[in-house]
């Protein structure tokens, strides 16, 4: 086992290419042990801020930190980090053997420790039998566990994965990412992995880094960024079906507040919370995720709508809304009797309308 009690630290972190800065003042903790994705559209920075970690890369400010140590200058090699790549980057020349076998020879170990610890990697990622294959005879998701062994191999202290699955069928992903999380549940070392798949972040990750432009957006568990996203970007970046957005105005309602909008009045009631006084409200958004929209009998945070269009996916069905010009996705079960067409009344289950500030973006409750 490496060392696992690696906290990494970045500090006002920059990196800038002429005009672009593609890290812009970056702070982040990755707490020791941990699996932290960082997450985004292309180009938000995310594989420059993992490049800077490796110091594959030269920051322009800022510093980095891997427990007390000052790594902001430390060469690559030096850092007792292990990265893996999208394309995986192995040798075409080289055996398997050689490949993961590589690390160890460059810092002269023995024969006998080289075999073991490249054979017990071998074991543990099922790829045992392929060690006299050169990468060219394995299939990509066999190339993708020799890319994971040769750098589980050096032990490192932190793991960095740019991408590494994304050259795989969904089918190999989906075992690749169960796998992933089976070898950092017994490792246990700090890893920072790169995607823009909010599913693969959100199935493999103890935290997420949402970013954008170069910056930290959101930081918190899947639990905390895709159960009180900060803004409209984080709400919509995670989730599928994306997260529906309304527009409307905020009322004083019957008992608290009521969120209204053209075909639309939802009773909030008082648990809103909503620190503004009256008559300061802002225009804002509401937001309402598919899971926490159902079909069936009016009540105080139900609406009239039309169903649109039916998007069945086996353990659920989605249904698309029409609700005076705005669009609201439910879910209901797959054998749930509804068609295109039809009026139905839609209910948001209470304390799940998300609400933001149609200005800002942000997050109001
Ligand atoms: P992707 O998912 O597409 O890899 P990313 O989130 O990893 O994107 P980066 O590759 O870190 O993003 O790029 C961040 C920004 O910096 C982008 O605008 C990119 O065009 C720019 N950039 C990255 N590398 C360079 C470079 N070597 N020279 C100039 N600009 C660069």
């Amino acid at each position: 086992m490496g060392m696992a009690g690696a906290t990494l630290r970045l500090e006002s972190l920059y990196r800038r290419y002429g005009k672009v800065t593609a890290v812009d003042d970056l702070n982040l903790e990755l707490p020791a042990g941990q699996f932290v994705t960082l997450l985004g559209p292309s180009g938000c920075g995310k594989t420059t801020t993992l490049n800077l970690i490796a110091g594959l890369e030269r920051a322009d400010g800022g510093t980095i930190h891997l427990g007390d140590r000052d790594i902001t200058k430390v060469p690559p090699n030096e850092r007792g980090m292990a990265i893996v790549f999208q394309n995986y980057a192995l040798y075409p020349h080289m055996s398997v053997f050689d490949n993961m076998a590589f690390s160890l020879k460059l810092q002269h170990r023995p024969k006998a420790e080289i075999r073991s610890r490249v054979g017990r990697v071998a074991e543990a990622l099922s790829i045992g039998h392929l060690l006299t294959r050169r990468p060219g005879q394995l299939s990509g998701g066999q190339q993708q566990r020799v890319a994971l062994g040769r750098a589980m191999v050096k032990r490192p202290a932190v793991f960095l994965l740019d991408e590494p699955f994304s050259n795989l069928d969904a089918a190999l992903r989906a075992r690749m990412r169960t796998e992933v999380k089976h070898l950092h549940q017994s490792l246990g070392t700090t890893s920072v992995f790169v995607t823009h798949d909010q599913e693969e972040a959100m199935t493999l990750s103890d935290v997420i880094a949402v970013m954008r432009d170069g910056k930290l957006v959101q930081y918190g568990t899947q639990h905390e960024v895709y159960g009180k996203p900060c803004n409209t970007y984080v709400a919509t970046f995670l989730g599928k079906p994306r997260m529906s957005l309304i527009e409307g105005e905020l009322e004083r309602g019957a008992d608290g507040v009521a969120f209204v909008a053209p075909g639309m009045r939802l009773e909030l009631g008082t648990e809103a919370g909503i620190g503004l006084a009256d008559g300061d409200w802002p225009k804002v958004a509401a937001g309402l995720r598919a899971e926490d929209v159902s079909l069936g009998e009016p009540g105080p945070t139900s609406f009239g709508a039309t169903v649109q269009l039916l998007e069945p996916i086996g353990s659920d069905t989605f249904v698309e809304l029409g609700v005076g010009g705005a669009v609201v996705v439910a879910r209901v079960a797959p054998d749930y009797r509804v068609t295109v067409g039809e009026t139905v009344h839609a209910t948001v289950k209470p304390g799940r309308v998300h609400l933001f500030d149609v200005a800002s973006t942000n997050r109001i409750v």
